[in-house]
């Protein structure tokens, strides 16, 4: 069976996610925890912890169908010894704030080596980093996603993703996030049932199924390996609408949160609709 939501807003407090997730139709979510923006963040209020659980339950939104997303402040790669170990520090928050409210995954972007170091040695940094993350902190699983490899942040290869999780020192709480438009315009094709297999399959090969924990449904404005990322709603970019029909009939992709992160909010719930009608039955 298929998940689908959006990345809804979670502004005036968690506990409005499940709400505004069941406002467009969806089956599953992603959110904040606190404003992707800045650095500190007030610790979640008992009352809003309880509340969001309350509205998890009214949504019958399952957690394992929930993937929050982390601040995009975070670099776990960074270059600079300090600045890795202030991104770090906020990354374990963002895990403990996720077991707080009782979610399972944490979603987020590998890093960039800004220049400054070599992509071996970032992607070395920000395995270390996932380390120390894993031994702080107790079940959340870390789902990093590729990127769509725009400036310098990696994440545009499978096989950087497939690094990361052979080097986790726990598999069971690792795992990756595909996002649609990001393998696109890092120059994956999957708009044909041949190419789609073929992406499929190396998929399989260097990361491996069972590793994929989530997925970004979000067509692209740029084309196949412009490494740009801009994100458009679903059939209406250069990806089109036969790439999500050979995902919505896979059942590789069952069980796991299908996320768009599209442009149009005010589309989500028809897109949700679009995107269920192209299951075969
Ligand atoms: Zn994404
Ligand atoms: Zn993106």
């Amino acid at each position: 069976m298929k998940y689908i939501g959006a990345h809804v807003s979670s502004s005036g407090g968690v506990f409005n996610a499940p709400i505004n997730a069941q406002n467009i139709g969806a089956k599953a979510f992603a959110l904040f925890t606190k404003n992707q923006r800045r650095w500190d963040a007030k610790p979640l209020e008992a009352s809003d912890i309880v509340k969001f659980k309350e509205n998890l339950q009214k949504s019958q939104i399952k957690p394992k169908h929930i993937l929050p997303h982390d601040s995009y402040l975070i670099n776990l790669g960074h270059p600079d010894v300090a600045l890795q170990k202030k991104s770090l520090e906020a990354f374990i928050d963002e895990v403990q704030r996720c077991e707080q409210l009782g979610l399972e995954k944490l979603n987020f972007h590998p890093g960039s080596h800004l220049k400054q170091i070599s992509e071996e040695e970032c992607l070395q940094r920000i395995s270390e980093s996932m380390n120390v993350a894993l031994q702080k902190t107790h079940d959340v699983k870390l789902v990093v996603e590729n990127t769509a490899g725009q400036g310098s942040n990696l994440g545009y290869k499978l096989e950087h993703l497939g690094y990361l999780m052979q080097n986790s020192i726990d598999k069971a709480r690792v795992g990756v996030c595909l996002d649609t438009c990001h393998l696109f315009t890092s120059g994956y094709d999957f708009r044909s049932e041949k190419t789609y297999e073929k992406l499929m399959n190396s998929f399989d090969t260097i990361v491996g199924f069972e590793y994929l924990a989530g997925m970004h449904l979000n067509d692209s404005k740029p084309d196949l390996g412009s490494r740009v990322d801009r994100h458009e709603s679903i059939g209406q970019g250069k990806l089109g609408l036969e790439a999500f029909k050979f995902i919505m009939n896979d059942k590789r992709i069952d069980d796991i949160p299908l996320i768009l992160e599209t442009i149009d909010e005010s589309l989500w719930t028809k897109e949700i609709e679009l995107l269920y009608n192209l299951i075969e039955k």
